[in-house]
């Protein structure tokens, strides 16, 4: 396996803006760290530098956090629901026109094919704010007839479902744009005005997408968009008292740590956090898609989705197919710099996660697991790592039961779908996803029903869409992202009763 390092990295188009220093935006201003501080935003492809970045700390999270309450009590709070939607469709058709130059970013900063960023990345984020403008106008109460305390009729009652307010919402490094958009679509449409923090690793499309919410005439401050590293800027957000509501994506580390410093003053929060998908696949199934939806459930985006499937269990019977099939595509897969459009696969996020995932590979052998492909790590520049699938692994090994984060599958064959097989793809702390491949929907579905986690695929893997929940059980979250469900991670229900004689 070569690692292409050939094609020109930046197109001209972005050098401009990638050469001056990228500022924050506070109050519909862009702006410099009130501490002057700025940090260096890297290639992962070639560990070079690709722009400086304004570093947010406490004092401008602070700041931010007062423009967001004064957009509340301002024009945003007084805006009618139809034009607040005009103005959230019209973010989506901008990203629509950026498509290239988003998709050159998110490439360039996090690493992923820039060929993937421009079909899936850039268009769903537009999608999820072309979706949430709908709802803006949709958002409506109830009327609630009382029988407790008054004859039928004595009592008018409603629920009128409010903004809850300013939200602090933090982001991470995976899908950055699309993170942002998750985030901010919602907050939009129900009326909220935010503070967003961008992760460190990834800052750029985030800030891109900050010129383009002016474009389309978000009034200053309704978001407000602050680089910066998660000890400083983000801690600081999760403690502020100013912060109606904290929406939190990342580790379930870190999903602890926002909700110690929430449950000072009881702030509300919603968590997006980590995985460990059972990816079930039944003696039935069609081999040749299971093997194809098994390989891309753990490969796509280098296996850095929450959501991954990770565990991969397999009836006896084609076990040795299955594993060899997807060793064989892994093998296929041609690592390279995001830019080449030969790209399938790019380099990890930083050299953090490169380490991460080299330890967890390094224990994962050291305790007897066996790589069919991949496993050792790769000499060359960028944080790239070898696709790779360990069999021979039994539950407590740490590569089975935690997350790793990067392209690592671990492949189990079970007997038969019984209760054992259910019990094993359960055993975990985790419950964000599933998947199961079987040519007996029955039984695909009997397993669904079991499974505990927020999102069941049936014959197919990673099929997102802004109208679909997502979202956590157990340690993978409080919440659901998009879809109608979303909307009451942003509202507070104010029930209002009238006396009428
Ligand atoms: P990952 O492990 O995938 O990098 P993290 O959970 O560390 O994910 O980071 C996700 C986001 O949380 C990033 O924006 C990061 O800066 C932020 N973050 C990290 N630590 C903290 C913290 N202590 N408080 C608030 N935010 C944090």
């Amino acid at each position: 396996m070569t690692i292409s390092t050939t094609v020109d990295r930046v197109p001209a188009s972005l050098r401009d803006w990638l050469s001056k220093p990228r500022l924050m935006l506070i109050d519909g201003k862009w702006v410099q760290a009130k501490s002057g501080k700025t940090f260096e935003v890297q290639d992962p492809a070639t560990e070079m530098l690709l722009a400086n970045v304004a570093e947010g700390d406490a004092a401008d999270v602070d700041a931010a956090v007062k423009a967001a309450r004064k957009a509340l009590d301002g024009p945003w709070g007084r805006i009618s629901p139809s034009a607040r939607g005009r103005i959230i469709h019209k973010i989506g058709d901008l990203i629509l026109e950026h498509l290239d130059e988003l998709a050159q970013l998110e490439s360039l900063d996090n690493g992923k094919p820039f060929s993937v960023a421009r079909v899936a990345d850039v268009p769903l984020s537009a999608d999820m704010f072309h979706y949430m403008s709908g709802w803006a106008t949709k958002i409506e109460g109830k009327h609630i007839p009382l029988s407790t305390l008054a004859a039928p009729g004595q009592y008018l009652s409603y629920t009128r479902p409010e903004p809850i307010g300013v939200v602090g919402q933090i982001i991470p490094w995976n899908f950055p744009l699309l993170m942002a958009a998750w985030k901010l679509a919602p907050a939009l449409a129900t009326g909220c005005t935010a503070v967003l923090k961008v992760a460190e690793e990834t800052p750029l499309s985030a800030l891109k997408l900050g010129e383009l919410l002016q474009e389309a005439g978000l009034p200053d401050g309704v978001v407000n968009i602050i680089p910066g590293f998660g000890e400083t800027a983000g801690a600081a957000l999760a403690a502020h008292p100013g912060v109606d509501k904290i929406a939190f994506t990342g580790s379930t580390e870190v999903g602890k740590l926002i909700v110690q410093a929430a449950s000072r003053d009881l702030r509300k929060v919603s968590l997006e956090l980590g995985g460990k998908s059972p990816n079930i696949i039944l003696g039935d199934a069609d081999i040749e898609s299971a093997i194809a939806g098994a390989t891309a459930g753990i490969f796509f985006n280098h296996g850095q989705c929450c959501n991954a499937g990770s565990r991969l269990f397999v009836q006896e019977k084609i076990f040795d197919k299955v594993a060899a099939g997807i060793a064989a595509n892994a093998e296929k897969i041609r690592l390279g710099v995001g830019m080449d459009p030969d790209t399938e696969m790019g380099p990890l996020v930083s050299s953090v996660q490169h380490g991460r995932v080299n330890g967890y590979l390094k224990a994962g052998l050291e305790e007897g697991a066996r790589a069919l492909t991949g496993g050792a790590p790769l000499n060359a520049p960028g944080y790239f790592v070898k696709p790779t699938v360990l069999v021979d692994t039994h539950p407590d090994m740490k590569v089975v039961r935690e997350e790793i984060f990067g392209p690592v599958l671990v492949a189990t064959p079970f007997k038969e779908a019984d209760d054992k097989l259910i019990a094993a793809a359960n055993d975990t702390v985790y419950g964000l996803a599933a998947g199961v491949w079987s040519r007996d929907v029955a039984q695909a579905h009997r397993i669904a029903n079991q499974i505990k986690a927020g999102t069941v695929w049936i014959n197919c893997f990673h099929v997102f869409d802004s109208a679909l929940p997502f979202g956590g059980y157990k340690q993978s979250g409080w919440g659901r992202e998009m879809g109608q469900a979303v909307l009451s991670n942003y509202l507070e229900t104010k029930a209002v009763t009238t006396k009428l004689a």
